[in-house]
């Protein structure tokens, strides 16, 4: 067990450094950290599905150079400026991904006021955006995907070093256990994908989402780090060049994790609780609640 802890943390480490500093030389030794071989297609699961389509779900908070609210919640030149950032990002996600055998790609635009530039689209994808969208939370996704990419992501709501923390609402300071297992949106989508069997294969986000998902996922999660929290809205920003080097290493490496990683399955019936501010009255005073209940329906998680 030890010896299995200390190669997660090992290969994070790797992940860290080559989001950094290093580069593909990193990754290369990240590869052979996880044990993992190339074209994991015999190993069954997931893996056999010969088209090796790959969903990407994204967010904004995650995204290189992004680091306080005023980018993310309202319109205006610095909301762009960070979908761009965040374009960037997915473009060399997706070009790794490619590179590293991906049939169709499909990406989502996760981000609640929703952030995708169309003019920065990366060939080789679809890209959905726009709301409302009828069916389940992501959009298109079903059996027939190989893995699970997650763009962009912040940790859950409460994490010292989270940039830009919350879950669903930051706003309402929400919060969510399943199961007695507080979660924050890493494993929400990942239990969403769960149910069609398809894991998470890469996570890209500040240090302190990859954490959450090396913790959520496991070791054949590739982590890819952009930036790392100092508090809610303060960061230590890697430059892009970096990032995206990192990042298209860490998706090429992502698709060696299919057919290892493990879908991320929630027991139903969910036992769920939720925390969250509500604002009352004239001045809007803010009053904690907690709901408790059961989800007997996967895919209806975020209906909660
Ligand atoms: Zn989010």
């Amino acid at each position: 067990m030890r010896w299995a802890r200390q190669r997660i943390e090992a290969a994070g480490r790797w992940m860290r450094l080559a989001a950094g500093i290093v580069g593909t030389a990193a990754i290369a030794g990240a590869a052979a950290l996880y044990g993992a071989e190339p074209g994991g297609e015999s190993r069954g699961g997931a893996g056999d599905k010969k088209e090796r389509k790959i969903y990407i779900l994204t967010d904004l908070e995650g995204a290189s150079g992004v680091y306080k609210f005023a980018q993310t919640r309202e319109p205006g030149p610095l909301n762009e400026q960070a979908k761009e950032y965040l374009m960037g990002d997915i473009a060399a996600v997706v070009r790794g991904l490619r590179a590293g055998g991906a049939g169709e790609i499909l990406v989502l635009d996760g981000h609640g006021s929703q952030a995708f530039v169309p003019h920065l689209m990366e060939p080789g994808a679809k890209y959905i955006t726009g709301l409302p969208r009828p069916g389940h939370p992501l959009w298109g996704l079903d059996e027939s995907f190989a893995g699970l990419v997650i763009v962009g992501q912040h940790a859950m709501m409460g994490v010292a070093d989270g940039v830009l923390c919350h879950t669903q609402s930051s706003r309402s300071e929400n919060r969510y256990w399943y199961n007695g297992v507080e979660s924050g949106e890493l494993a929400q989508a990942a239990a969403l994908a769960g149910h069609y069997g398809v894991p998470p294969i890469l996570v890209t986000g500040d240090e302190a989402a990859c954490r959450e998902a090396r913790q959520f996922f496991g070791e054949h999660c590739v982590t890819v780090a952009v930036k790392r929290g100092i508090s809610r809205e303060a960061a230590v920003l890697y430059p892009f060049e970096e990032t995206r080097k990192a990042l298209e290493e860490g998706a090429k490496q992502a698709m060696k994790m299919i057919g290892l990683a493990k879908p991320y399955r929630l027991q139903t019936p969910i036992q769920a609780k939720k925390e969250y501010l509500l604002f009352e009255g004239p001045e809007k005073k803010p009053r904690r609640v907690v709901k408790e209940g059961v989800i007997e329906d996967v895919l209806k998680l975020l209906e909660f």
